[in-house]
């Protein structure tokens, strides 16, 4: 039996999906784990990435991917926060954190998540400021209009001021931070935030190692200033420069991504991070419905819909299982409902779908818009793919992003060629890696495209796990992809260190050795069509 609309719309509106967004070591674990400290969890899919001398939060399942040999990859953590200032019947917020995974992880299922979420969190470290991961990831986001809350991280250590991260912000990237905070104390001197919105202080103090919820005291400000003196004025003339620049919170320029509501935390100490999950629950959008291919929008209160957005393969022969991840995007979900592949047109069997949930499997028996939900046995589908309880719905496609690795592959031995191309067909159409192909190359050793380095040991790994072929795998030159036309081809042609190449949907790619070469010819043929790439159209 399905819950009446009312019940998802309610399930909806407590519902808040977000990433975050970062370069490896900023902070995104720690946080993780402190955002999981201060709610409380109710299930995760697959795993926070632990690091040694912390205690690292692993599921069941992923001992089983473990066991099978599947490439351990996150995926979503699940959890009830409800804020102190909420009135005591309020229901608690349900926020899914779904991982965007990094370091030698990072490809292009990194962005795909990205099409999963409704907000992200652009976890800065203070001392760093902006670096190119998270550079990267934010132009999805922006491609996306996802809105995008910052939040500056390891305050706690020397770094730079607030002004010199919020005007490093303004001017690479164009986002105009609005702290809700700003911290009382240098970067090194964690004291607390000062609430540009109540005027009140949040006095912080450490607890040993940082293993428990911060202890906070609020304070007005006239208390604040006696307690803190020179820390607070500061921190208060800042809150007015901010504001004389047009610089407070607006809420619908938030969501239009033009703002960024920002925080700085101490996810080590757990500082400021209840201020981040009041940020979620009071700031970023709830789930909403999805425009299909045809132009119609279903509403997250219409029937059953989703959107798978990262497929992950058994690497051991025995075990061709897949695991796919899709979002809610409409309806209630129950574990056990059939429902309709929209690419295949075949009937999915869900019954297996909670084994991604580790421990705590009496709660993901029914599932709303904005939850994740892992699906075994998923062979047949892939990333982007729609599934729907009647009527019949297709959402567009994820399209292909920025590839910035290049390598040919070729089979070892002739006589498995036409495995190597069908297996090669069968990758490419999974999502796992791009294929460049032209002219001059051939079909032999088509060129593969990717985000991380990894898609290439994924591919390499399947061809011969399933489809018994030996490969090897040559990496190219080239480490940037512009999209050009037919028009500018022969041009770049001529030109060294560059090489076009049309991709499986069709568009033309031009490759280059590095970015001197490209701005050199950028300059040299201002007439050549040269587009960066993020997502395709
Ligand atoms: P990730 O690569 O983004 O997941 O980063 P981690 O969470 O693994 O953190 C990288 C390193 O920075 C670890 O040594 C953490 O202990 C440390 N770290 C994370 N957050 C903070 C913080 O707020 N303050 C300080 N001082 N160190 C932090």
């Amino acid at each position: 039996m399905s819950s009446s609309p009312d019940t998802v719309a309610r399930e909806v509106r407590r519902r808040r999906t977000f990433a975050i967004i970062s370069h490896p070591d900023a902070g995104k674990s720690t946080m993780t784990e402190a955002l999981a400290l201060h709610a409380r969890m109710i299930s995760e899919a697959g795993a926070v990435h632990g690091k040694a001398g912390r205690k690292a939060t692993v599921s069941d399942w992923m001992e089983m991917e473990k066991a099978r040999g599947i490439s351990v990859s996150s995926t979503a953590l699940q959890f009830n926060y409800t804020r102190t200032e909420a009135q005591p019947d309020t229901e608690p917020t349900v926020i899914n954190l779904v991982d965007t995974p990094g370091h030698a992880d990072f490809s292009e299922d990194t962005y795909r998540v990205l099409t999963a979420v409704d907000a992200a969190v652009m976890l800065i470290d203070a001392a760093k400021g902006l670096e190119p991961q998270t550079l990267k990831l934010f132009q999805v986001c922006r491609h996306r209009g996802i809105p995008v809350i910052t939040v500056v991280n390891k305050w706690d250590r020397p770094g730079q001021t607030p002004l010199e991260l919020i005007d490093e912000i303004a001017e690479r990237i164009g986002l105009v931070p609005t702290p809700l905070y700003v911290p009382v104390g240098i970067a090194g001197d964690f004291r607390g935030l000062y609430d540009r919105r109540s005027g009140r202080y949040i006095k912080f103090s450490r607890t040993a190692g940082g293993a428990k919820i911060a202890p906070e005291e609020l304070l007005d400000a006239h208390t604040a200033a006696n307690v803190e003196g020179e820390a607070w004025t500061a921190a208060r003339e800042e809150s007015e420069l901010l504001s004389e620049m047009g610089q407070d919170h607006d809420q619908e320029l938030f969501l239009a991504g033009e703002t960024s509501p920002m925080i700085f935390t101490s996810a080590m100490l757990n500082f400021g991070v209840r201020q981040l999950l009041d940020a979620l629950v009071e700031l970023a959008p709830a789930p909403a419905g999805r425009t299909a291919v045809d132009g119609t929008v279903r509403a997250v209160t219409d029937p059953f819909s989703a959107v798978v957005f990262k497929v992950q393969a058994g690497m051991d022969s025995s075990h061709r299982d897949r695991l796919a991840y899709m979002r809610i995007v409409s309806g209630e979900f129950e574990r056990g409902m059939v429902v309709t592949h929209a690419q295949t047109g075949r009937p999915f069997a869900t019954k297996y779908a909670q084994a991604v949930f580790g421990r705590d499997r009496s709660t993901v028996d029914t599932a709303y818009p904005g939850d994740v939900v892992g699906l075994v046995n998923a062979t047949a589908l892939a990333p982007g793919d729609t599934l729907y309880n009647e009527p019949p719905i297709e959402y567009p496609p994820i399209g292909s992003f920025a590839p910035e690795h290049f390598a040919t592959l070729r089979a070892r031995t002739a006589g498995k060629y036409k495995q190597f191309r069908k297996a090669m067909d069968q990758l490419e159409s999974e999502g796992v890696v791009q294929v460049l192909r032209n002219g001059t190359r051939g079909d032999a050793s088509p060129v593969l495209a990717a985000v991380g380095p990894m898609q290439f040991e994924v591919v390499t790994a399947r061809m011969l796990a399933e489809f018994t072929v030996e490969t090897d795998l040559e990496p190219l030159g080239y480490s940037l992809a512009r999209r050009t036309d037919e028009a500018s081809s022969a041009e770049l042609d001529r030109q060294r260190g560059v090489e076009v190449f049309t991709r499986t949907d069709g568009a033309l790619l031009a490759l280059f050795s590095d970015k001197w070469r490209l701005q050199y010819i950028e300059k040299e043929h201002p007439d050549v069509t040269l587009e960066p790439l993020v997502a395709a159209a």
